[in-house]
C-alpha cells in the first residue's frame, strides 16, 4: 500500500485519537525507517522510547521468532520459561526481590499502586491511601493512573476520577512535606519527567524524598516506564541517583518493540500481592519476554556506556551551533529534551519529519530526544544536520 491509500483507511475506520505527523514508516534498519515510497527518517523517538536497540536486529528477531514457534502464550496459571528468566535478569541486575508482569505502563503503575495501598491496608486498615505525584509527570491513560498525572490538562471529561492522589510541585521539599498528612501512603516519581517536559529531579530532592517516606513508613514509587531499560545510561534510572525505590514500574523499552510493562518491588514489598489479588491475561508475554531478555542481553555495560557518551555529544554538537531559539537540553542518557522559545515544538517537529528526521515534543517547551540506544554515530549526525538546518530556516 502506499502512504496515501494507508492514511485514507486510517480516517475512514481508525478513531482519530492521535494528532498524528503526515507520515506512513514501513520498516526500518538500524535508527533508520523508511516510507512506504522508501523516503528515510532519522529516528530519534524510538517509538515514544520504545525500540531500545533499533530495527532489524538480527538477535532479537530470531529470540522472538525462535518463541512464537515454540509457544506463543500461556495462561499465567501454568509456568513457562522466558518470563521467568527475565525476571531472574531484572531481579540480579537490580537488586530488587521480585517482579510482576503487566502489558504495558499504563496497567503496570495501576498495579504498582494497588500494590502500595494493600501494603497500607494490610498494616493500618482503611483510610491510609492518598499517593502523593509530581506537578508535570505523567503516569497513563487509564482512570486511575490519569488522576495519578500531575496536569490538570489530564483531569477532564472522564469523571469521575479516581480518588486519593495530591500532586505537589517537584524539586520543592517543602512542598512534599506540606501534604503529608496521616492519610498518605506512598509518593510516586519520575526521575526525569518524559511527557511532562523531559525534567530531571534533583539528586539531593531524590534523597530528601527517599529519607522521608523512610521515616514516614511511606513507600516510594518510581515510574521508570520512559527511563528504564537504559535509556538515561544505566540500566535503571535509580541507580544513578543514590536511592532505591520500594516498587519500581517499567514498559516501553523492556521488550525492545513488543507490548510488555511490568513492576519490581523490594523485600518490604514482594508479598503484598497474593493469589487472587492482582493478574492479568497478557501479562509476560512468552514472546515479548525472550525478546526482552535479548534486549538486556546487548544492553551490557559497554553499551550503557555508550549510551553517556552519545548523550555528551549530541549536547556539545547542539550547544555549540548558538541558536538563539534554544533556551536549553536538559535531560539524561539519551532522553533529552531541548527547550525552545519563540518557536513552537510541533512546528518544528514538523519541520523536521519533512526533512527526513523523526523528533517528539514534550511538555510545552520542549522537543525531545530519545533515539535507539544503539544508534550509530554517522545517523546522529545525520539527524543533527537535519534538526540544524530547521532551526537555521526558522
Ligand atoms: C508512556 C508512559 C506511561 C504510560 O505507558 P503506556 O504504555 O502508554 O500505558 C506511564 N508513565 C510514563 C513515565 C510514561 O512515559
Amino acid at each position: 500500500m502506499t502512504s496515501n491509500e494507508i492514511k485514507q483507511l486510517d480516517s475512514q475506520n481508525v478513531m482519530q485519537t492521535y494528532g498524528r505527523f503526515d507520515v506512513a514508516i514501513e520498516h526500518g534498519v538500524g535508527s533508520t525507517l523508511y516510507s512506504p515510497e522508501g523516503k528515510e527518517y532519522i529516528d530519534f523517538t524510538s517509538g515514544i522510547g520504545v525500540n531500545a536497540i533499533g530495527y532489524a536486529n538480527k538477535k532479537w528477531a530470531d529470540a522472538v521468532y525462535a518463541q512464537a514457534v515454540k509457544l506463543q502464550h500461556i495462561s499465567n496459571l501454568y509456568y513457562s520459561e522466558p518470563y521467568a528468566k527475565l525476571a531472574d535478569v531484572l531481579t540480579k541486575r537490580t537488586g530488587m526481590k521480585n517482579v510482576f508482569f503487566a502489558n504495558a505502563g499504563a496497567d503496570a503503575n495501576e498495579g504498582m499502586i494497588k500494590l502500595a495501598r494493600k501494603y497500607s491496608f494490610d498494616k493500618h486498615g482503611k483510610g491510609k491511601s492518598t499517593i502523593i505525584t509530581l506537578n508535570q509527570s505523567f503516569h497513563g491513560r487509564t482512570i486511575t493512573t490519569l488522576a495519578a498525572t500531575g496536569q490538570d490538562s489530564f483531569h477532564n471529561y472522564f469523571f469521575p476520577f479516581t480518588e486519593g492522589f495530591k500532586h505537589v510541585q517537584a524539586n520543592d521539599i517543602d512542598a512534599l512535606k506540606k501534604e503529608l498528612s496521616d492519610d498518605v501512603c506512598a509518593v510516586l516519581i519520575e526521575f526525569v519527567q518524559g511527557e511532562g517536559g523531559v525534567i530531571p529531579l534533583d539528586q539531593e530532592y531524590v534523597k530528601e524524598v527517599s529519607d522521608l517516606c523512610k521515616a514516614n513508613d511511606l513507600l516510594l514509587l518510581a515510574d521508570e516506564v520512559q527511563t528504564g531499560v537504559g535509556r538515561t545510561g544505566t540500566l535503571f534510572a535509580f541507580q544513578q541517583f543514590g536511592v532505591t525505590p520500594d516498587v519500581i514500574s517499567f514498559a516501553k523499552g523492556i521488550a525492545g518493540g513488543l507490548p510488555l510493562g511490568g513492576f519490581m518491588a523490594n523485600e518490604k514489598c514482594s508479598t503484598v500481592l497474593t493469589a487472587g489479588t492482582h493478574a492479568t491475561t497478557f501479562g509476560g508475554n512468552p514472546v515479548a519476554a525472550a525478546g526482552a531478555v535479548e534486549v538486556l542481553n546487548q544492553l551490557d555495560d559497554s553499551t550503557l556506556n555508550e549510551v553517556i557518551k552519545k548523550s555528551e555529544y549530541i549536547q556539545e554538537q547542539i550547544k555549540s551551533w548558538n541558536i538563539p531559539y534554544i533556551v536549553e537540553i536538559r535531560g539524561k542518557g539519551l532522553m533529552l529534551g531541548i527547550s525552545v522559545k519563540d518557536a513552537v515544538p510541533r512546528d518544528i517537529a514538523q519541520a523536521c519529519v519533512e526533512n527526513g528526521l523523526l523528533v517528539l515534543t514534550a511538555g510545552t517547551d520542549a522537543l525531545r530526544m530519545l533515539p535507539p540506544l544503539t544508534i550509530s554515530y554517522e545517523e546522529i549526525d545525520k539527524g543533527l544536520n537535519i534538526l540544524k538546518t530547521v532551526f537555521d530556516n526558522l
